[in-house]
């Protein structure tokens, strides 16, 4: 839960520079509320991945603030940050990554390893999961006996298994063919209404279309904030 009541990520004066000078963020702020379903859209090499990775903690600006629910990033060491990324966000890739060879459910289930909870209680709160994203009959496959739409929900279900405050997803569509991608957006903003907080990165604007804000990233900067249908 969010600790705190605040907005779930407050990026403030965000700089990264990567070894070898190439500023990647050049002073980014950005404000995602609780419920929010936000498309973070921008051309390759526009900073999107850069972006994706301070908002997820797994790395820090080089200057500037970056706050998650509630938590400043830059006191806390990596320990503290695994455990911060653990409670507050779920993370869906492009590539799926599931663990071969093991079950529909026991992937979901490990998305609550780093919570505290015993086994039978994971693959119970797993099989729920996998009811929500619609895949209650394939609980037992392995990731090579579903297809890639089926198997992005298995990932989407461990991503919200925990009941984290924000969903990340980065570019969940890539590798699905435009039926599939269809579904797994279906699948985000109905979980999205039901309240999780959402933030997609992508760079495909029917994608980003779909979302009721898009935050445009260009050069390493937001270039646009909108919001509404266009
Ligand atoms: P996008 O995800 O929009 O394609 P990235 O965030 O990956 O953009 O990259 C933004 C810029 O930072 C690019 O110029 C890229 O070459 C550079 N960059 C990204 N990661 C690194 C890195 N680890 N080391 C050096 N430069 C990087």
């Amino acid at each position: 839960m969010n600790d705190r009541g605040a907005d779930i990520v407050e990026l403030a004066g965000v700089v990264k520079e990567y070894a070898g000078g190439v500023a990647a963020l050049r002073g980014v702020d950005l404000v995602i509320a609780p419920g929010e379903l936000v498309a973070i859209v921008g051309p390759s090499g526009s900073g999107k991945s850069t972006l994706l990775h301070m908002i997820g903690t797994l790395d820090r600006p080089t200057r500037g603030s970056v706050r998650v629910a509630g938590h400043e990033v830059a006191g806390l060491g990596d320990r503290e940050l695994s455990a911060l990324r653990a409670r507050h966000i779920g993370f869906v890739f492009q590539q799926f990554h599931l663990a071969a060879g093991v079950s529909a459910l026991d992937n979901v289930a490990d998305g609550l390893l780093y919570g505290g909870v015993g086994l039978r209680e994971r693959r119970e709160r797993a099989r729920a999961a996998l009811g929500r994203v619609g895949l209650a009959g394939r609980t037992e496959h392995r990731p090579h006996q579903l297809s890639g739409g089926e198997q992005q929900r298995v990932a989407v279900a461990r991503a919200v298994v925990g009941e984290p405050d924000l969903l990340l997803a980065d570019e969940p569509t890539g590798n699905l063919d435009s039926a599939a991608g269809a579904e797994v957006l279906a699948l985000l903003d109905e979980l999205n209404r039901a309240g999780t907080t959402v933030a997609v990165i992508t760079h495909d604007a029917e994608v980003a279309a779909r979302a009721p804000r898009r935050v445009r990233v260009r050069d390493g900067l937001i270039v646009a904030d909108e919001r509404g249908s266009r």
